[in-house]
């Protein structure tokens, strides 16, 4: 099935308790793209970024399979950049610097190509762009997913909830659902948020693991316990990615099926944490996700005999 990815690319300057880096390429549509790549080549991309982004790395979407003709090159500007800082326990981070450059005037194209969408995934962008996307494709797709973050929720939280009523899957972490909701338990806070329009949840925990909450059903999938968490920069978006990758490529959209898409969503996401930005899913190998995913069966499988 095919998937069309939308959201930020962004030069991203990091902090963590590791080092530090400058300007590197980031943005949530970058790691949603690299890790879905995964599962599924038949992918579209709808961004913007300036002169300055670079060519060689839309080169590489290309040769991957990711069909660019919806990325907007604006010569004469900057692509969005972002800075973050994170805390010694590296789960929490403050966000240093948001330049939106050319994403504060982001004017989405849906070129004719993109006729044909099944699966969409609208990564972080303010959400009348991520609405505007819905409305300017031509057909619905079957499974529409969204993510967002606190920054939209304290701006445009009126245009959030506007989004929300045409969409199928809402991807938050447990922060944001609080936010969102204005409830502190989870189970509370997504009752209320999938009040709101979505008819699946999935609340993303770091390190202790992610949340699906489907009509009354609900699933918990721990994170992998790692060594080296090196710089947790994209994992939402690895995990968001490798969540509609897995669902694109199996077109299953039954609660089984995605209980299985999250779990491959969380190996995604192991991966992205090992080392700065993208670097490690850009090598990433298909069999290295395998051991990895059975490394999480193996974790959370017990034999247990309920009398
Ligand atoms: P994550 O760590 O998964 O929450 O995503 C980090 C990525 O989100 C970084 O690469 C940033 O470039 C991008 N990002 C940060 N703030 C925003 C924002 N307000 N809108 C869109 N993308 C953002």
């Amino acid at each position: 099935m095919s998937l069309l990815v939308v959201g930020s690319m962004a030069f991203d300057a990091i902090e963590t308790p590791y080092g530090k880096t400058d300007k590197i390429v980031g943005g949530a549509a970058t790691y949603i793209c690299y890790s879905a790549n995964q599962f599924t080549n038949d992918m579209k991309l709808i961004a913007v970024v300036g002169g300055d982004f670079p060519k060689e790395i839309i080169a590489d979407y290309k040769t991957r399979g990711i069909n660019t003709e919806g990325l907007q090159i604006k010569e004469n500007e900057k692509s969005f950049f972002w800075s973050g800082k994170y805390h010694d326990n590296m789960n929490q981070r403050d966000t240093l610097v948001t330049e939106l450059n050319v994403l504060g005037d982001f004017d989405p194209i849906v070129p004719e190509s993109y006729t044909d969408v099944d699966y969409l995934m609208l990564g972080n962008l303010q959400p009348a762009v991520q609405e505007s996307v819905i409305d300017r494709l031509p057909k619905r797709p079957k499974f529409i997913a969204l993510d967002t973050m606190n920054f939209w929720m304290d701006i445009a939280m009126e245009e959030l909830k506007s989004v929300m009523k045409k969409i199928d899957c809402l991807i938050i972490n447990d922060e944001e659902a609080r936010q969102l909701s204005g409830e502190y338990h989870l189970k509370l806070a997504a009752k209320k948020i999938m009040g709101m329009g979505p008819n699946t949840l999935i609340i993303k925990k770091g390190e202790h693991g992610a949340l699906l909450f489907k009509e009354d059903k609900i699933f918990f999938t721990p994170a992998l316990p790692l060594e080296v968490v090196f710089d947790p920069t994209g994992a939402g978006d690895t995990f968001a990615g490798g969540v509609c990758g897995y669902l694109a490529q199996t077109d299953d959209l039954s609660f089984e099926n995605m209980k299985r898409a999250i779990v491959y969503g969380s190996a995604m996401a192991s991966f992205c944490v090992e080392k700065f930005g993208t670097e490690m899913l850009v090598e990433l190998k298909r069999s290295d996700l395998e051991d990895r995913v059975q490394e999480f069966v193996d974790i959370v499988n017990f034999d247990i005999l309920v009398s």
